[in-house]
């Protein structure tokens, strides 16, 4: 067909290991959801705050 075409494997959800499909191989989803992502970064920023402490 001469059509290029990318296969993607789901990722996972960092949040809740659920798979993620992956509708842009350009910007992968890390997270399933808009509130898993900002859970996320909230607890990798706390993180980055605890150990500046
Ligand atoms: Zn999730």
């Amino acid at each position: 067909m001469g059509a290029i075409e990318i296969e993607l494997d789901p990722l996972p959800c960092r949040w809740c290991q659920k798979l993620i499909k992956q509708p842009r191989w350009w910007r992968p989803k890390r997270h399933c959801s808009r509130w898993h992502r900002v859970k996320s970064r909230l607890t990798e920023a706390l993180a980055s705050v605890l150990e500046l402490l």
